[in-house]
């Protein structure tokens, strides 16, 4: 169930240009319980004292099950955005409000696909982040596979992109491809794809009995997302979404 306290801001870095990574700690000194794929709603007030709020992922990774201290999220700034000012501007040590956990993008108990294609843009990647220790638990059947596509517009933009290789290197059963639309690396790797998440689905032939997806970020990557894979056959319960549309 959904609760509301008061985040204080504990650390952060750049990962980026234009996108910050936040850790916070609960003021009440309390853990966060979520679920990883979950996010946050953050309370905030425009300049004439009008109430709104924003959602973000929980890029935390924890142990996939007990409640986290450091609750991280990462936020792609937008020109001229309310919440951008808010948290872009963030002193450590500074309060927030937040509320949550939210959301039902999550990997599920029940699930018996054989292969998960997980397909982000931008910060859309932050869920997976979190999923990771799940992720580890679900390869160590020996009979399941997952493969990332992080579409970014260069290797700058791939956040999170070394601790995913990383990850693909001590399990063999995860594809970390990085999908970079204008710009290849400077020193490309053999899983790097050049071009949008979706078009890279061809080369996977997505099917039915195969596969689970889930779409995380831009919402033009979501819808064009979904439609290649309904394409392919796969039925909308087996196609979970999260757009990053503003909540105003
Ligand atoms: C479930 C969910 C999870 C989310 N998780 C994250 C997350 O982990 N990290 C993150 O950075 N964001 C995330 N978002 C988006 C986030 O909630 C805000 O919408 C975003 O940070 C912009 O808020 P803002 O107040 O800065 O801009 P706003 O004040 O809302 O917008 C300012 C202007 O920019 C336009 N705009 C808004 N968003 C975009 C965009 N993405 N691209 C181009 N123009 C835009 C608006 O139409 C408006 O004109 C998530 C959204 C949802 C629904």
């Amino acid at each position: 169930m959904a609760d509301h306290f008061t985040l204080r801001l504990v650390a952060s870095h750049m990962l980026a240009p234009a996108v910050r990574h936040l850790v916070f700690e609960r003021a009440d000194g309390q853990p966060l319980a979520f679920v990883p794929g979950q996010f946050l709603q953050v309370h905030f007030h425009y300049d004439d004292g009008t109430a709104t709020k924003r959602s973000y992922s929980v890029a935390t990774v924890g142990d996939g099950s007990s409640p986290v201290q450091r609750i991280e999220i990462a936020v792609s700034y937008v020109d001229g955005g309310a919440a951008t000012k808010l948290l872009g501007n963030l002193q450590h040590d500074e309060t927030i409000e937040a509320s949550g956990p939210y959301g039902r993008f999550c990997l599920q108990a029940g699930d018996a696909h054989p292969r998960y294609l997980l397909l982000a843009t931008g910060t859309g990647v932050t869920p997976y982040r979190a999923m990771l220790p799940q992720i580890r638990e679900l390869l160590a059947k020996g009979d399941r596979e997952v493969v990332l596509l992080y579409g970014a517009r260069n290797e700058g933009e791939l956040l999170y992109g070394e601790e995913f290789e990383a990850f693909a290197q001590a399990h063999p059963g995860f594809t970390f491809h990085g999908c970079l639309s204008r710009e290849a690396r400077t020193v490309p790797r053999p899983t790097d794809r050049s071009g949008h998440v979706q078009n890279v689905l061809a080369e996977l032939a997505p099917s039915a009995e195969r596969d689970i997806a889930y779409l995380c970020g831009n919402p033009n990557m979501v819808d064009a997302a979904f439609t290649t894979l309904k394409e392919y056959g796969l039925p909308v319960p087996q196609i979970r979404r999260e757009k990053y549309v503003s909540s105003r």
